[in-house]
This record gives structure tokens, C-alpha cells and sequence, in this order.
């Protein structure tokens, strides 16, 4: 390993790039995901080998561009995590309509750390016009099975956080969506939409002060704050870097239509420290000028920050690494605690 190898403890593993919805703004509903990246699912085999292979990985993020529950190979993911003590993650979201018993259950039993359920609404009629095909009623349901779950093997895992991304046509629900977040024990988080053509907000007062960043769009963000709204997503290229179900090395969750060679493979290390991967790292640091080969030429995001001249710092990079670390130290007390009380115990 030279200066610039990375070595991370966390990793995204794509679990599906299967979905059942059909979200207008998401590359996946569009068919865009399954051209470039195929359609199908992480099998438990090529998760155990790369675990095996990489015994440093402590961290997992199983959640991308499909729905995490229609991975058929789930249950037994779950459970050989839970045997090789690695934290699993479901935050980048799940829309959680189709979950059976047994995989919510083992969520429980196994303690899956978190998970963020997509929730645009707080009623059947408005949910549904952008989670087209979506069972609002069917998605509370499953919230509230695994609080059963959680109940009865009194355990805070997994937590839950409800995501409501703000469009003009569920504004006026943000407030009622709280309040049942609030009532299922969940965090709750608004987002802005990532296309201002469909159902743009109207509302922009009300959005600005429901949002943390105070902001009522991407391009508000980008005057109040001088850089993208996505701009941190660079960083997973260090900190947490995302592979494809299959085993391609993607780098970062924007990227979908190019790769830095094969995991199942190549090797882990070897994809996250080849020359290709190496550069696009430079690019970002802004130390190399953008190449034809590398994804992020072709990213609005990289555009962005070549137009302002601002690039990612080495201080973002450390700072992103700690907050990884102290998820991972936060759990393992939590884990210590409950178990000290004789609580949560593996059944
Ligand atoms: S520039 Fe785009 S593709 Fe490259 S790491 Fe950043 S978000 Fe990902």
C-alpha cells in the first residue's frame, strides 16, 4: 500500500437494483438502473466471500438504487453478518412495501442497526403520487411489525428514520407525517427532491423553515452554502465507497455508468486502489485535470465544483472517516449496554 491506498472499515453493497415502484425522478423507476447496471440481487455467496476475503470491514450499507427486501438471499445476509460482528445499514432507504415476517423479525433478533423508510406523505392519496404503485397502509404495517419485534426482544434495533422528500403536492402533509413518525418511534427527516420539474414546491416558506438547512431548493442550497447539495457524496469514494450486486466498483452512489473493476474479481483493495480509482480521487482534490474514462467527468456534481473551483479537503475526508468511527463505537456501547442488562439477547 502507498501514501494515496485507502483501506476502509465500511462499505455500500448494493442488496437489489430490483424495485417494484416506478418513482418518476429515480433512475431505477426509469429502467436507467437496470441498463447499465443489470437487473438482480446480491446472492449470499458473493456477500460471504467478500466478508471472508476482507475480515477488516466492519461496516455494511446494504440499501441503493433498488429495494433492499426484494433480495431473496436477506435473511441469511442478515444472519452472517450478526455471526461476523458486522454493523449492517439500511440508511440510504428502503420503501419497505413488500417485507416478509421472518426477514423483519431477523432485523430484530440480529440487530440491523438503522434503516430510513421513504415515506413522501402521510396519506394513501398523496403518498402514492410519487411512490406510484406503493401501499402506504401496507408500509405503516411493516413499521409497525418490526416495532412488535423490537418490543418483544426489547431491543432499539433497528432504528427508524421516516425520509419525506418535499414536493408541491405533499407540503401541506409534512406536519401530519411528523406527528405519525413521532407515534412509531421514528426520527423524522425532510429532503429536498433532486428535479424541480416534477411537482416543484409551492409553498417555499413553509418548506424553508421544515427543512434543517433552511433552504426550499438544491439551487438555494448551492447560493447560501457556495457548493452542492450532493457534494459530500464524493467522500464515500474514501470513507465508504459503493459496489454494484455483482461486484462492480462504483465508488459513490451517483455513479451508475462506469465502474473501477470488479470486487468479486479483482479483489477489494485492488478496485479501491488501482490507478483509474486513484486518479478520480486526485480529480476530486482538484491535483488532476478530468479524464474521459473516469465517471465523475460526466457528474453535474463534479461540473459543480470545477465551475466554483471547490473541491473536497483532505479536513472533509478525516472528518467523514471520525463520524463513521463513532457510529461504530456508539453501537458497539449501546450493543454492550443492553446486553450487560440482560436485554436484547440473541434468541
Ligand atoms: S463527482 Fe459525482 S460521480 Fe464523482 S464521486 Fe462525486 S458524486 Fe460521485
Amino acid at each position: 500500500m502507498n501514501s494515496m491506498s485507502i483501506k476502509p472499515i465500511s462499505i455500500r453493497i448494493e442488496a437489489s437494483t430490483i424495485c417494484q415502484l416506478k418513482c418518476p425522478c429515480c433512475p431505477t423507476g426509469r429502467g436507467e438502473i437496470g441498463k447499465f447496471l443489470g437487473v438482480g440481487y446480491l446472492k449470499f455467496e458473493d456477500f460471504k466471500m467478500m466478508v471472508d476475503k476482507n475480515p477488516w470491514i466492519r461496516n455494511i450499507e446494504l440499501s441503493h438504487k433498488g429495494e433492499m427486501f426484494l433480495n431473496r438471499d436477506l435473511l441469511k445476509i442478515i444472519k452472517y453478518a450478526y455471526e461476523k460482528s458486522i454493523i449492517l445499514r439500511a440508511d440510504n432507504g428502503v420503501n419497505l412495501n413488500n417485507a416478509s415476517d421472518e426477514v423483519l423479525e431477523a432485523m430484530v433478533r440480529y440487530k440491523f442497526n438503522s434503516m430510513q423508510c421513504a415515506i413522501d406523505g402521510a396519506t394513501q392519496r398523496t403518498y402514492s403520487i410519487y411512490r406510484i404503485n406503493g401501499d402506504f397502509d401496507k408500509v405503516i404495517e411493516n413499521i409497525k411489525r418490526l416495532n412488535h419485534y423490537k418490543m418483544q426482544y426489547r431491543s432499539e434495533f433497528p432504528y427508524l428514520n421516516w425520509q419525506f422528500i418535499v414536493f408541491g403536492h405533499n407540503e401541506h402533509e409534512i406536519k401530519a407525517a411528523e406527528q405519525m413518525a413521532q407515534e412509531l418511534n421514528m426520527t423524522f427527516q425532510t429532503k429536498l427532491s433532486n428535479n424541480d420539474s416534477f411537482s416543484p414546491v409551492k409553498d417555499m416558506d413553509l418548506v424553508r423553515k421544515e427543512m434543517a438547512s433552511g433552504v426550499a431548493s438544491r439551487a438555494e442550497y448551492k447560493k447560501k452554502y457556495g457548493k452542492s447539495y450532493s457534494q459530500r457524496t464524493c467522500l464515500l469514494l474514501w470513507s465508504y465507497p459503493q459496489m454494484n450486486f455483482d461486484g462492480r466498483m462504483l465508488g459513490c452512489c451517483e455513479n451508475y455508468k462506469g465502474d473501477y473493476g470488479n470486487v468479486f474479481q479483482d479483489g477489494l483493495l485492488e478496485c479501491l486502489n488501482n490507478e483509474k480509482m486513484n486518479y478520480a480521487r486526485q480529480m476530486l482534490l482538484g491535483h488532476e485535470k478530468s479524464r474521459e474514462d473516469i465517471p465523475c467527468t460526466r457528474c453535474s456534481v463534479y461540473k459543480g465544483m470545477n465551475e466554483m473551483g471547490i473541491w473536497i479537503k483532505k479536513e472533509d475526508i478525516v472528518r467523514k472517516d471520525l463520524e463513521m468511527l463513532n457510529g461504530i463505537a456508539k453501537r458497539k456501547d449501546m450493543i454492550r449496554d443492553t446486553e450487560k442488562a440482560g436485554e436484547g439477547q440473541v434468541r
